[in-house]
């Protein structure tokens, strides 16, 4: 059977990755954070002093400097972002970053970098990739698209105790207003907005468990490897 590709798109904080990292390991398919490499972009730019309108220094950074990989850490299980060979995996989680990756991701040449490298990633399919523009850009042709939305209270509070398992403790009306302005710049941007595909399925995931929304993937999962397979078998449909 052909190894599919698994989009999970939606606004921040709804639980895309940790459904979409669930939804890897009981498929055995990789696994990849797209929103980590554009905070690692962002941590980059940062860290450099390079201005988020300086568009020659951001060139040259993309094509020399910016190096992004992930890498399975053996005693925690987790995948781990590396920029450049080092893994960055908490310095990319801090507020500092989710206060500036959307001015980022909208820089064209930022993003037409990533999607290419997120398109290699996935070129052998068998692969869950979470993002904003994945079921409608990266893969246009994902067999599986889901769209995750939820209440941004909830969102807030989600993303209030990651932070706070950091030790980085933020009020929740500072995550609510970067949640909020982090979704309107990513659905208004020119490239690639953030929006449902035409035939993404949309969860909301407010009131329901992490456990809840894997199960709600892997039976899209199911219904595509059905459907795939009564196409290869000549079925037709019930009159
Ligand atoms: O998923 P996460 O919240 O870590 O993403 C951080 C930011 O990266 C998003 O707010 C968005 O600006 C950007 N992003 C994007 N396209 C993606 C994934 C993330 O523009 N595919």
């Amino acid at each position: 059977m052909k190894p599919l590709v698994i989009a999970i798109d939606g606004y921040s904080s709804c639980g895309k990755s940790t459904t979409a990292k669930a939804v890897a390991a009981e498929l055995h398919y990789a696994y990849v954070d797209t929103g980590a490499m554009y905070r690692a972009v962002t941590l980059h730019l940062l860290e450099n002093g390079i201005a988020f309108d300086d568009l020659d220094r951001i060139r040259q950074a993309m094509h020399d400097d910016v190096s992004i990989t992930f890498r399975r850490n053996r005693r925690t299980g987790r995948n781990e972002l590396c920029l450049n060979g080092q893994v960055r995996e908490d310095d990319i989680r801090q507020m500092r970053i989710s206060n500036s990756v959307s001015e980022v991701s909208v820089i064209p040449l930022v993003r037409h970098a990533l999607v290419a490298q997120q398109q290699r990633m996935g070129r052998k399919r068998g692969v869950v990739m979470d993002g904003r523009d994945i079921g409608t850009t990266v893969f246009a042709d994902a067999e599986v698209k889901v769209f995750m939305t939820a209440d941004v209270t909830i969102r807030a509070l989600r993303r209030q105790e990651e932070l706070a398992a950091k030790k980085e403790q933020v009020p929740l009306d500072a995550i609510i207003e970067n949640l909020r302005k982090r979704d309107h710049i990513d659905s208004t941007r020119a490239e690639s907005p953030l929006r449902r595909a035409a035939d993404a399925v949309l969860l909301d995931t407010t009131h329901i468990t992490i456990s809840e929304q894997v199960d709600f993937v892997l039976d899209r999962v199911s219904a595509a490897l059905f459907a795939a397979y009564a196409g290869n078998a000549g079925f037709q449909p019930a009159k």
